[in-house]
């Protein structure tokens, strides 16, 4: 699966991540302490995700992971994640989220 760096599914998935508060000096967490991990519910951001301009110029900014590199990253739920679809196309949730985000923003024009 191609990531499109929408950052849609760090924003509208239930899922665990590493607690920010709990990431030792060299990157890594305590698998034995049960805050270790905090549950990030489905509309709210992921305090690991933030945005910047791509290279291209172009002003599109692009998701950014904070931890991706650090072993924290490794084994958690979200480097464990597969997307659906075929490897060498790209994710298919991307476009679902976008249309679920103008909905809901429609909603909030509406009343
Ligand atoms: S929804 Fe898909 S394209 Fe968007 S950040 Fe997640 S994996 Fe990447
Ligand atoms: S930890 Fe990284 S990959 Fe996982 S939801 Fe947060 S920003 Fe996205």
């Amino acid at each position: 699966m191609i990531c499109l760096r929408c950052g849609g599914c760090c924003h509208n998935l239930d899922i665990f991540v590493v607690n920010p508060d709990r990431i030792r000096e060299d990157g890594s967490i305590d698998p034995h302490d049960p805050d270790s991990m905090i549950m990030k519910p489905s509309g709210k951001k992921c305090p690991h995700l933030f945005f910047q301009a791509g290279p291209d110029g172009s002003g599109v900014e692009t998701a950014v992971c904070s931890i991706h590199h650090l072993p924290c990253y490794q084994g958690s739920p979200c480097q464990q994640f597969e997307q659906m679809g075929p490897e060498d196309d790209v994710c298919m949730m991307s476009d679902y989220f976008r249309k679920l985000d103008d909905r809901k923003r429609s909603r909030l024009t509406l009343f």
